[in-house]
Order: C-alpha cells, then structure tokens, then sequence
C-alpha cells in the first residue's frame, strides 16, 4: 500500500498539488456551516469529547479543506490552490464488504481545489483528470473515466475512475473504443487538457446513475457497447461554491469586489487499489499473481530447494540475492525446507513478478529465471539484473 501511496504523491506533485495532513477527527462546527452534518445521516461516525462538544471521525473533508483555506488566503492572488492529503477516513457503511475494498476504515487520497472563476476550477479539474489516467497507468490498470453523479459530494461535473471487475460493485455501459484511449502526448497546459477530456467524453461511457437506454443506443452501435461491472478506484467532482458560500470562503478581486471561490475534490481510494490490483492481476485459473512491477511487496523470489542434509541451494541463493542488493533489486528467499512444489505454488500467490528457481542440480552460470506465471529462461544473473533494472526504469 506504502507504494501505491507513493505513485499517488508523485502523480499529485506534478500537476503542482501540494501536500497537506489533516486530522482525522474533526469539529462537528464546520459540517453545521455547510448543512451537511444533518445531511450525512448514519455513515458518519459521531463521537463527544470530554466537555461534550460533538466531534466526528472525517468521511471527506471538504468543510475542514474550506476551513482551512478561508483562515489562510484573502486574495485572488493566492490561486489556483491544489491542497492534497493522504489520510484515514471512516465511514459506517451499510454493507461493508471484500475487506478492503469496501472497509470502514480506509485510506484515502483527498485533494481540494480553490480558483476564482468557474473557468480557472475547470483547468484545475482537468489536472486531476490527467493525473489520475497518470497514476492508474503506473499501477498498470486501465481506469476509465465515466460520467458520474455526484452523490452527498454535490455539484453538476463529474468523473468516476473504474477498473472493470466482475466483483465491482458498480455497473458500467461503455463504448469499447474508451479502452483504446491513453494520455499520451497530453501537457499541462490548458488546450491540451481540454483535448483529452474531449477526446474521452466522445464516447458514452456512464455508471447506471446516470445510464438512460435511447442515448446509449443512440451513441453507441451495438458491437461497440459493452454493459459490465467494475470497480470504483477514484472520482472527482465540480461543485463550484456549494461549500465556499455556505461557509463564507471568499477572496478579493482586482477591482476590488469580493467573490467566493470555486472548488472541486478529487479522491483516490488508496487502500481499495490494493484489492483492485488483485482483482484485475490474479489469474484464478492457474491460481497465479502477478504484481505489476511498480507496486509488488517484491521484485522477484529466490526458490532454493532446501533439505536437511543439503542446502547448497540457499547458500546460492543467498549469494544471488547480495548481488541483487547492489543493484536494488528487492529479494524475497523462501528459505523453508517444505516441498519443493508447495514452495512454488505459495510464491506464485505472493505474486513477486519475477521468480529464480534453484534446484539441486543447479550450478554453472545459468539460473531459471522467468516472469511469474511465464515460461523458463536459462539466463546469468547479469542479464536477470538488466532485464528487472530496464523494467524498473519504465515504471
Ligand atoms: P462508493 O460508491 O464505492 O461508496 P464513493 O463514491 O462513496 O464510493 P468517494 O466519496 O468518491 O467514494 O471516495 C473516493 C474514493 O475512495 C472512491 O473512489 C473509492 O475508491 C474510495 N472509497 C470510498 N469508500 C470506500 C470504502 N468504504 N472502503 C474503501 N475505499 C473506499
Ligand atoms: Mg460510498
């Protein structure tokens, strides 16, 4: 997870976002303010302090962000602001499920933004448009963006990022061309993220909120439509000055007025990703995992064949992994003597993506090397190490 949260960081700085950390437990004051504390119902988890002020663990962070922002910027000057944090969040779900991915308890990226004019929010928007398809590309899935309700969030735009999933638990109603599209070549600048979203939204692409059957026939021939199910990654929304009105964040203007800044939120589900992953890189047929390079726990295992009398085969591969040390390459050892295919199949769940196996027999310069779930290649440690480093460089 330390490492899909990594990507997530990297993705948010590029588009000049900037990390915050908020508390987790929150004044029930500011949801007063902005009319949601009634409106949240039984998801929030409500709690009093010791001189009984009404407090509650953060399901989002909207009024706090807002908060913060209208004690710190007075004028226009001061935007755009793209506020991040990483952070727990609670919500008590009716139906918490599939353990992480739907938990109480979760981890979640949540960024702000803060501009003066609907047109400004829009760009701001469209980053986070980029640096989402950016960071779901590093994690190797194919997240597509598709029209959303907003939900308790509010507001008029928005984006769910979904990963098709047969155990999602949102229904999807495609184009399949979507699936073709990529950012590539996209810049930060403002055209340029215009483009992408054109070229996106010039196929229908909707969860079932806002599914309607004439335009999905109407738009999509009947070989291109895809109606299946997936998994909810990530989802952004415009909602102008719902918040910063309600709860008096205002900035001065250049003539001089005053005028209430535009926001939108954007989230990650930090932790779900880690489920997600599994779901869309385990192969339940062959009951193999395969972490994409970029995330896994570790970059390859070492399966030495071990017993008793012997362990000639460990010393080997304890040998292999203090080369792989020098190059950064992150080794796990499965040093057990259980047998030898109860050993594999154990490291194929575990899911490093690349695998040496060391057999008794093994000596010379040649080791089996192969892609988790592949097929064997006699190779030296050598080319092993360039393969992984050329991979990792990539990611
Ligand atoms: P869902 O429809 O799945 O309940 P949501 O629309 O309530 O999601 P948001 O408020 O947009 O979710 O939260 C941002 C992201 O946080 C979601 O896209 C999802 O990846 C993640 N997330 C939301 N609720 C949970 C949960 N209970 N457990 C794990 N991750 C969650
Ligand atoms: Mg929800």
């Amino acid at each position: 997870m330390k490492k899909i949260e990594d990507i997530v960081r990297q993705e948010q700085n590029k588009i000049g976002a900037q990390e915050i950390l908020m508390p987790t437990i929150q004044s029930s004051e500011i949801w007063k303010e902005s009319g949601r504390y009634d409106d949240y119902g039984e998801e929030m988890l409500r709690i009093k302090d010791r001189q009984n002020r009404e407090m509650l663990y953060g399901p989002t962070n909207e009024e706090q962000v807002t908060e913060i922002f209208r004690s710190s910027f007075k004028s226009y000057k001061s935007l755009p602001q793209l506020l991040y944090h990483i952070q727990w969040k609670f919500r008590d779900e009716i139906r918490p499920r599939f353990g992480i991915m739907r938990g109480r308890e979760f981890y979640m990226k949540d960024a702000y933004s803060f501009d003066v004019t609907d047109e400004d929010a829009f760009y701001s928007y469209n980053k986070f448009f980029l640096s989402y398809l950016r960071t779901f590309k590093r994690l190797s899935l194919t997240a597509i963006p598709m029209a959303a309700d907003t939900g308790p969030i509010g507001g008029n735009l928005s984006h769910e990022f979904i990963i098709l999933a047969d155990t999602g638990e949102s229904k999807i109603f495609t184009d399949k061309r979507i699936f073709d599209l990529n950012s590539e070549g996209t810049k930060l600048e403002k055209s340029s993220l215009e483009q992408l979203r054109t070229k996106y939204e010039q196929y229908y692409s909707v969860t079932d909120e806002k599914f309607n059957k004439d335009e999905f026939e109407k738009m999509v021939t009947e070989e291109n439509r895809l109606i299946t199910k997936g998994i909810e990654v990530g989802h952004i929304f415009y909602f102008g000055d719902k918040y910063s009105k309600a709860m008096s964040a205002a900035v001065d203007l250049p003539g001089g007025k005053k005028d209430f800044v535009k926001m939108g939120s954007y989230g990650i589900g930090v932790s779900r990703l880690v489920g997600a992953i599994i779901e869309a890189k385990y192969d339940d047929q062959n009951e193999i995992m395969k972490w994409p390079l970029s995330v896994a726990p570790y970059d390859i295992a070492l399966i030495p064949m071990v017993n008793k009398n012997d362990t000639s085969a460990l010393e080997k591969a304890n040998n292999i992994n203090n080369e792989l040390i020098k190059h950064k390459i992150d080794a796990i050892i499965d040093d057990t003597d259980e047998n030898f295919s109860s050993k594999i199949k154990k490291m194929n769940l575990i899911g490093a993506p690349y695998q040496i196996i060391i057999g008794k027999k093994s000596d010379g310069d040649l080791l089996e090397f192969k892609e988790t779930g592949g097929d064997t290649q006699n190779l030296s440690l050598d080319k092993i190490i360039e393969i992984i480093t050329k991979q990792k460089v990539t990611n």
